[in-house]
């Protein structure tokens, strides 16, 4: 389990991300759902290591990764990332992609590497370039390569926005599932409720820097902490 205590992060003297404390149980996928500006992404770039916070401290099954004089380098803390744009490497082949973040004998990291794209449906494009794939492959790619060095915790933010709308549905659904057959548990940031609904077991609520409610899915949408949650909520139909 994650656990992430009293977070904070200032710019500027403004508090970005203001008091955040956040348990992502083993297998489960939480959504950090909130407005645009709110602090998700922040957030998630600290729980990363690519981003140090000010104050507070980040613990994975009771160890500490970091806090704010102790930290590990965020290739070591077992997490992989997932980005809206894939950031692929263009110069890399689909096969190099995923295997990037392999260690072990290079067999070994082969047979991972076909391993993973025969599971998102790419084993054929092994050898071919991202930017011969459509954006739909390219997320697979992405969540392959994310998924190939077994993180214990997957950070995605905002995985599927830069994806076509007839395509959305059915990518989610099977990035839900393999996400739920390799055990990851998963934070996975999105400021659309509809989505959030679609793929937590938990939403954490998150407005100008702090968690305002958490809890499952329809507890929050039955019983929104307050007007402006009711607002957020309403986009859905
Ligand atoms: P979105 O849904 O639009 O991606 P978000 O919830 O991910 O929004 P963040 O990217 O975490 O929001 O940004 C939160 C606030 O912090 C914003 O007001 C942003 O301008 C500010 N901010 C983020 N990174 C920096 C930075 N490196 N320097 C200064 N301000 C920053
Ligand atoms: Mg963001």
């Amino acid at each position: 389990r994650l656990e992430i205590r009293n977070l904070v992060k200032t710019f500027a003297g403004k508090r970005v991300v203001d008091d955040v404390s956040l348990t992502i149980e083993p297998g489960h996928v939480t959504c950090l759902l909130g407005p645009s500006g709110c602090g998700k992404s922040t957030t998630l770039r600290m729980i990363a290591g690519v981003d140090m916070q000010d104050t507070g401290t980040i613990q994975m099954d009771g160890r500490l990764i970091c806090d704010t004089v102790f930290r590990i380098p965020p290739e070591r803390r077992s997490i992989g990332l997932m980005f809206q744009d894939f950031a692929l490497f263009p110069h890399l082949s689909v096969g190099d992609n995923v295997g990037f973040g392999l260690k072990g004998a290079k067999a070994d990291r082969r047979r991972r590497v076909e391993e993973m794209l025969d599971r998102v449906g790419l084993l054929h494009y092994v050898d071919e370039f991202p930017h011969q794939l459509s954006g739909g492959e390219q997320q697979r790619v992405a969540l392959a390569r994310a998924l190939a060095p077994q993180p214990r915790v997957m950070l995605m933010d905002e995985p599927f926005s830069g994806l076509d709308n007839r395509l959305r549905d059915g990518i989610r659904d099977d990035t839900l599932a393999l996400l739920k057959e390799e055990g990851a548990s998963v934070l996975l940031v999105t400021h659309e409720p509809e989505e959030a609904m679609r793929m937590a077991d938990e939403i954490a609520l998150m407005r100008k820097g702090k968690i305002v409610q958490r809890g499952a899915p329809y507890n929050i949408y039955n019983a929104p902490v307050d007007k402006a949650a009711v607002a957020f909520f309403s986009d859905i139909n």
